[in-house]
């Protein structure tokens, strides 16, 4: 468990409840350890109280359970500002916040479950038969995401010419794509409740566009802008260096992209 320095720190470190401080002479229930404070200093354990109540038990399992703590929502929540989820890494503040492998899993499980749930209405609003298995669509959100979070990160990295480590842009583009599918995710939800209202796509009346005009290709400006502002705030340097560079590893991670997953061997 990484702990930032709070000396270092400008704003207040975030920290979990404080549980009751342990009558002194007390030992850790897990490492043995003599308790000094809420959470045992040797192994981390909070301060267990064998005589606790049933309810306090059944709250504690399932705080556990779905982060009830607040650090993925938190995390989700630092997300919406470009690039800070990124710096705060990078700068060492990453007790308050989920690791950038696992918003990555969580934006890439939100994305899988959405398409679950909204299939059946895309496949009625376009008169389609079921085909394809969830499996193979969760297969491609994976291959297709990880490649593009190589291409983000060794792209950004190179026109970036090494001004920081290639793990950290590594972390960068973690965060990024996370981001981006959990828009993705969003946009999906916009045009499952268009689909809706009207059911069927030949229920539109003609004068309206249909969704990729209505919806997603116009979807792609908030996130090529965004991928832009946190490019900046990552990089530094002025907007009109930054929006080409985010132009070309963003192309070229989308090539990549649609290489591994529409051009290899069936
Ligand atoms: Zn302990």
């Amino acid at each position: 468990m990484e702990v930032p320095p709070s000396s270092l720190s400008v704003a207040a470190p975030v920290q979990a409840p404080v549980a009751d401080v342990p009558a002194t002479g007390a030992a850790c229930l897990n490492c043995g350890a003599p308790l000094g404070a809420a959470y045992c200093g040797a192994c981390g354990q909070r301060s267990v109280d064998l005589g606790e109540s049933t309810w306090q038990t059944i709250r504690e399992a399932f705080s556990d359970a779905f982060d009830l703590d607040g650090r993925v929502l938190r995390t989700v929540r630092a997300l919406k500002t470009p690039g800070q989820l990124t710096l705060e890494f990078v700068r060492g503040r990453r007790m308050p916040y989920v690791g950038p492998l696992k918003i990555f899993l969580f934006a890439g499980a939100a994305l899988t479950t959405t398409w679950i749930l909204t299939r059946g209405i895309d496949m009625h609003y376009y008169g389609f038969t079921l085909k394809g298995s969830s499996s193979q669509y969760i297969d491609n959100v994976v291959r297709g995401s990880l490649t593009g979070c190589v291409a983000v990160g060794f792209g950004s990295w190179v026109l970036t010419r090494g001004r920081r480590r290639l793990l950290d842009e590594m972390v960068f583009a973690l965060h990024v794509v996370a981001a981006l599918l959990l828009l993705v995710a969003a946009v999906v939800w916009l045009g499952t409740a268009w689909k809706l209202i009207w059911g069927t796509a030949a229920a539109v009346p003609s004068g309206v566009p249909a969704l990729p005009f209505l919806l997603y290709l116009p979807s792609l400006v908030p996130g090529l802008a965004y991928v832009a502002a946190a490019d900046r705030r990552v990089h530094g340097g002025a907007w009109w260096v930054a929006i080409p560079r985010v132009l070309i590893f963003t192309t070229l991670a989308l090539a990549v992209i649609w290489a591994v997953l529409f051009m290899s061997p069936a």
